[in-house]
């Protein structure tokens, strides 16, 4: 008898073997073995049916800015939800994004309309889905300050609507994060009474702070809650700064930045962490969490 092999199913919206490198700020990671970028909620649903039939493991990214990609890539299916799923609709007290829309878009027309209360995350190179995900904030806020509802899909393909989000979210967590939930949208609510800084200024007072002009994944390390020292400092006391492994090498203008000086591996960028983690727990007994994602 000869052995039955499941068949791959045919779906044009699939492809192979996409390396995942261009896909992520840090511009590392090896090839996924299925890769798609759904422009529809509805082929977002054919895609998780397609990895369900493989018996498929399932990863959603968006812009790629928090994540570390292994060089040996990922076995499974990548889902991108970015530019082609990124339509936004304004009306009088909220606004309506899908997914893939960036959160510099989200800025750009709530201030258009009059608003100034997402120009905090101006310069957050996310989308509106990892950015809920991972509960985006800057100068204080947080968009989940902002969330009406969150329109996802589970891991059967099945739609569901938050109207009511369930109250875990908190600095760079969410209950999104390491769930099977694939956010598809969100209503987000406007706030006329804000004030926020023009977004030129906040952009130009980020590039003064930050080192925006090679690849990186932002902030590496969350700063912890159990000590009156943010991880940026911890580092820099640490002796981070100039810290080189292959071409990654820890930023002389922010010590919680890696950057990528043209041809770093995950792995070297994995090292880097793990000897910058051992250096902050010997000198100060703490221990640094990641908010950047393994995936
Ligand atoms: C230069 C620079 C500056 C930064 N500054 C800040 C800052 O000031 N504040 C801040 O909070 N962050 C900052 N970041 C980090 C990053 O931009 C944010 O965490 C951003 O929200 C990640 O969005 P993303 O679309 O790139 O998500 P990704 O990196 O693609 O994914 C992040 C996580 O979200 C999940 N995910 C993504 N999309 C979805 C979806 N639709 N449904 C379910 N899960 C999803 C992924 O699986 C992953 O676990 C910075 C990054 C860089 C490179």
């Amino acid at each position: 008898m000869v052995p039955q092999v499941a068949e791959k199913p045919k779906i044009d919206l699939i492809q192979e073997d996409v390396s995942l490198r261009s896909f992520t700020t840090w511009h590392v990671g090896g090839p996924a073995r299925f890769f798609c970028q759904p422009k529809s909620t509805g082929q977002v649903k054919r895609a998780i049916n397609f990895a369900n039939e493989m018996g498929l493991d399932i990863k959603i990214i968006g812009n790629g800015s928090n994540l570390l990609v292994p060089d040996e890539g990922y076995d499974g299916l990548v889902i991108r939800l970015g530019s082609n799923l990124a339509e936004t609709e304004i009306n009088d007290r909220s606004i309506n994004a899908a997914a893939g829309a960036s959160l510099y878009k989200l800025a750009d027309i709530t201030n258009k309309a009059g608003s100034s209360c997402f120009n905090f995350l101006t310069g957050i190179p996310g989308t509106v889905g990892g950015g809920i995900t991972m509960n985006a904030g800057a100068y204080g806020r947080e968009i989940s300050n902002y969330l009406k509802g969150v329109k996802y899909i589970d891991g059967q393909g099945e739609i569901h609507e938050y109207s009511h989000l369930p109250g875990s979210f908190d600095y760079r967590n969410s209950p999104f994060l390491d769930s099977e939930k694939i956010i598809v949208g969100a209503e987000l609510k406007l706030d006329y009474t804000e004030d926020q800084p023009k977004m030129s200024e906040i952009l130009e007072s980020r590039r003064k702070k930050l080192p925006y002009s090679k690849p990186s994944a932002g902030s590496v390390f969350k700063n912890p809650t159990n000590c009156d020292k943010t991880a940026g400092e911890l580092l820099d006391r640490a002796g981070a700064k100039g810290l080189t492994v292959g071409d990654a090498v820890v930023s002389h203008q922010h010590a919680n930045f890696i950057l990528n000086k043209g041809h770093a591996t995950a792995k070297n960028i994995q090292n880097t962490i793990d000897i910058l983690r051992n250096r902050v727990y010997k000198e100060f007994g703490v221990t640094l969490v990641t908010e950047v994602v393994v995936i």
